[in-house]
């Protein structure tokens, strides 16, 4: 699995985006020419061509890697624009109005529930009040059955879009918590790490990574059986969440941990390693009435911005060998 799959909303995003400006912005072309050869609106047409060149730049910067979030803003405000303005200069009965159904369903999926909840909201507002001033008073039963009509239509779409929508980012959540979730600890796990260390690096931020690894766990499973060995791991984990949080820890396989911290003093990030390894030492784990005495021996070092991750990691491995060749329950830096 790749990093870049955790991330699925964004990509659902990009992809309704693309879709758009592709379908509705090639419509927008067709609209704008039907607007001034058959019906004059020349004022309408000039919108909806604004609208497809618009489209058409948004289309071309969706297959680029990086895209600038606010296209999905002003891509949602300006076919909002466009489809009050349109019910605004033509009568409902050319079927303009239609399109302010289809808007609930494109606000959830570009902006997600919170902004999409608010615009789908707005819309409704906006479009009782035009459709207040499509009629004259002595329509009034008209007026009202309009309003109904579309209230019902409207607000059923709205309801199953936040449904779906808010479903889909708990599923995504779920999903992207398993995978990036050890199972038996809790920790995170090794893809998690690499999410991590492509934040840290497009960030450019400065970091230390702690590496620990469980002193002679091999004789801990040989005394005290792979369940004694799963407790033991558990408690590793717990100690090094309560020092340094869980964001920052993973288990990068086996007994082998890591700890990623960012924006810390080279001392602070000492005084953490130091803080781990004498609470592990001196806290037995028990398991089944016995104490398993417990050392860990940890390798730091600092990132620069030169290094690599692998390189960075290698140095921190090259700091654990150096604690296990000292003696182990030890801290090299
Ligand atoms: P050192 O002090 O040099 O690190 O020695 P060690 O015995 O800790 O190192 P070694 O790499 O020889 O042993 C690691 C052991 O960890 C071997 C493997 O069976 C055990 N292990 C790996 N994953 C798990 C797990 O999920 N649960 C349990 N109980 N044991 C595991
Ligand atoms: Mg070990
Ligand atoms: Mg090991």
């Amino acid at each position: 699995m790749e990093v870049s799959e955790l991330n699925s909303s964004s990509r659902l995003r990009l992809k309704v985006l693309k879709g758009l400006s592709l379908g509705v912005g090639g419509l927008a072309v067709l609209v704008a020419i039907g607007n001034i050869l058959v019906s004059q609106s020349y004022v309408y047409a000039s919108f909806v061509m604004l609208y497809a060149l618009y489209s058409w730049h948004v289309y071309r910067q969706t297959s680029k890697t990086t895209i600038f979030n606010g296209h999905k803003y002003i891509m949602s405000v300006s076919l909002t624009v466009l489809v009050i303005a349109g019910t605004v200069l033509k009568p409902t009965d050319t079927g303009v109005f239609f399109w302010t159904l289809v808007f609930p369903i494109i606000y959830y999926l570009l902006l997600g529930h919170k902004a999409g909840f608010l615009a789908t909201v707005s819309l409704f507002l906006i479009q009782m009040v035009n459709i207040a001033f499509q009629f004259d008073t002595e329509q009034y039963f008209d007026m009202i059955t309009m309003m109904l009509n579309f209230s019902f239509c409207y607000v059923t779409i709205a309801v199953v879009s936040h449904a779906y929508e808010i479903n889909r980012v708990l599923a995504e959540n779920k999903l992207s918590k398993l995978a990036t979730c050890d199972p038996l600890t809790g920790a995170n796990n090794r893809l998690a790490l690499k999410h991590r260390y492509q934040a840290l690096q497009d960030q450019q931020a400065e970091f230390h990574l702690l590496v620990l690894d469980i002193d002679h766990f091999k004789a801990v499973n040989d005394e005290y059986g792979h369940d004694g060995g799963d407790i033991v791991l558990q408690a590793v984990v717990n100690t090094m969440v309560d020092v340094a949080g869980s964001d920052n820890v993973f288990r990068q396989g086996g007994e082998e941990f890591c700890l990623l911290l960012e924006g810390v003093s080279h001392h602070d990030a000492l005084a953490v390693a130091e803080r781990i390894r004498k609470r592990i030492a001196k806290t037995p784990i028990f398991y089944q009435q016995r104490a398993i005495p417990v050392t860990v021996s940890i390798g730091v070092t600092q990132s620069e911005a030169s290094k690599c991750a692998q390189e960075i990691n290698r140095q921190a491995d090259a700091n654990l060998y150096a604690a296990k060749a000292g003696g182990r329950n030890k801290v090299v830096a």
